[in-house]
């Protein structure tokens, strides 16, 4: 893989920005973890840049410049989930405002367009952004947003995020293109640089790393999208724990180590797989054999854990096989130290409507795996001994 170099800088910003020892009195060199509701003031409105922990916490500023530097960006903002950051961009939208949005969507996202945002008279369009043009055509005069995943949850379809771009700048300069980067993280893929106005995560994932904590983020280099998020923030409340915040914080340091690994661990998990009689197909972006391997290589600059492939059979081979797995857990979820695998159609996706799902191939033999950082041939032997259980 040629572009595999890092983005300049990112294993010294994930460790110190945002983190000045000088920012504390007593110089802590990991920041502390605020409680503290209020903060007191010298005179009325005299305050020392916090007043109250919704609209601004120090421990939660702290991951939040840190995460700025990490998507190379001037502003970055966390939220109580990664659903919740979701709300707070379509919060930017009013009644009668239209959304374009990736057909293949995390279950979740797709569940809120549908299920509540249209509640507030938001509509969204559904269309396959992997042919940008189809973006294009579904562009209304009412529409604001544009919303992708790129790698896509669970199918690994990639979005030119630069094609998109274009052609939403062509068709109206006011839009604003939203990149979900959860699958990729920041190590991975900096939407920002390829034209996306907000990039957002579920940091419950990757950028955390450690399956403790839920938790979103967002960032962006617009000043007025930024400071309408920040009120927006604010004004609805849907912030996290200071708590959280200091273990995704502390996440956030290894991140670029336990990317690398994951790559390895997931490359060798798809190789193995896609060489296994027992199963169908391996969708990887990584592998030659992936449709969009060369968009892949020019977007991103490596590949995360995840890997989904088809297994032999229907719903008894993959249910069985799942149950026999002995390092990898049955659970769903993805991006943590620990290797998880899952049945799509039956948990994360069970929301997305069956012809949906039948459009997309998510059928019930399309297992997901989130491929952690246990020793890789401990994995390549469950991976073996539960697929000649199922299959054989
Ligand atoms: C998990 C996930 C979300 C939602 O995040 P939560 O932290 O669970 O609210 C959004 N997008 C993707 C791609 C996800 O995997």
């Amino acid at each position: 893989m040629e572009n595999l170099k890092p983005f300049k800088h990112f294993a010294t910003d994930a460790i110190h920005a945002g983190q000045e020892p000088e920012q504390w009195k007593c110089k802590a060199v990991v920041p502390m973890i605020s409680m503290s509701t209020t903060f007191k003031q010298e005179g009325p409105g005299q305050h020392c840049g916090y007043e109250y922990s919704r609209s601004g916490n120090p421990t939660r500023n702290c991951l939040e410049k840190c995460i700025a530097a990490l998507e190379g960006a001037k502003l970055g903002m966390v939220f109580a989930s990664g659903l919740a950051t979701t709300t707070a961009i379509t919060h930017l939208l009013k009644q009668g405002d239209h959304i374009v949005s990736m057909n293949d969507l995390y279950g979740g996202t797709n569940r809120y367009f549908k299920k509540v945002a249209s509640r507030m008279g938001i509509e969204t369009s559904f269309v396959d952004c992997t042919v940008a043009k189809n973006v294009g055509a579904a562009i209304k005069p009412n529409t604001k947003m544009v919303w992708m995943e790129t790698p896509t949850n669970p199918t690994m379809q990639l979005v030119d995020i630069e094609a998109v771009v274009s052609v939403v700048r062509a068709s109206n300069q006011d839009i604003f293109v939203v990149v979900d980067n959860t699958f990729m993280s920041s190590y991975f893929q900096r939407p920002l640089s390829l034209g996306a106005d907000i990039v957002m995560h579920s940091l419950t994932k990757y950028m955390n790393g450690h399956s403790d904590s839920v938790m979103g983020a967002l960032a962006t280099n617009s000043d007025k999208l930024g400071e309408e998020l920040r009120f927006l923030q604010n004004a609805f409340g849907p912030i996290p724990s200071p708590f959280d915040c200091f273990l995704v914080n502390r996440g956030l340091k290894t991140l670029h180590v336990r990317m690398k690994e994951h790559m390895k661990n997931g490359l060798a998990v798809a190789k193995f797989l896609e060489s296994h009689r027992c199963v169908e197909k391996v969708i990887h972006p990584g592998l030659p054999s992936h449709p969009q391997h060369e968009l892949a290589k020019r977007q991103m600059r490596g590949f995360s854990g995840m890997v989904t492939f088809y297994i032999r059979g229907g719903l008894n081979e993959a249910s069985t096989f799942l149950k026999r797995l002995k390092v990898f857990t049955l659970a769903e979820s993805l991006g943590g130290f620990e290797s998880l695998a899952e049945l799509p159609s039956v948990m994360t996706h069970a929301s997305v409507p069956i012809e949906e799902r039948d459009q997309l191939g998510i059928s019930d033999n399309l297992i997901r795996l989130s491929v952690g950082l246990e020793d890789e041939a401990d994995l390549l032997a469950d991976l073996d001994q539960a697929l000649k259980a199922a299959v054989l």
